[in-house]
């Protein structure tokens, strides 16, 4: 658009819904640089602005941001169990219990994540525990 910005008071063209057609209107009220209220200079009828067919936009190709690669923290965690394993021992592991209460470090047989070691002692009755799927808190007596 070259033309000079438009105010309240111009002329502008505009579809009229009681002419039924695209009459010159009067910009009643402007929003920012776009009319909101104009008034038909036929029938005197104030509206709403509506863009003139030809202005349509072409909508847009927003592209979703669905597709945002972000880093797993799990990996991290992952990675931390595949250095660890090694140096467990399997044996040694506790049957995971809520009832039970564990040490830091303490070696853990959880029914659903398998083997995992305690990482730290998190709050009351709960214990960090590192598993190959990653951290989880578990509740410990
Ligand atoms: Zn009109």
């Amino acid at each position: 658009m070259s033309s000079a910005p438009l105010s309240a008071g111009d002329y502008i063209a505009a579809k009229c819904t009681k002419c039924g057609q695209e009459t010159n209107h009067t910009i009643v009220a402007m929003v920012e640089d776009l009319p909101v209220k104009v008034q038909c200079n036929t029938c005197n009828g104030a509206h709403k602005y509506r863009k003139p067919a030809a202005a349509k936009k072409t909508a847009a190709a927003k592209k979703p941001a669905t597709r945002r690669t972000k880093a797993d923290p799990q990996a991290v965690e992952r990675q931390q169990w595949q250095e660890l394993e090694p140096s467990f021992n399997a044996s040694a592991a506790i049957a995971y219990s809520m009832d039970t209460t564990y040490k830091l470090n303490a070696l853990i047989n959880h029914p659903t994540f398998g083997l995992g070691q305690v990482q730290k002692l998190a709050g009351t009755r709960k214990v960090l525990v590192l598993f190959a799927d990653g951290a989880k808190v578990l509740r410990c007596g």
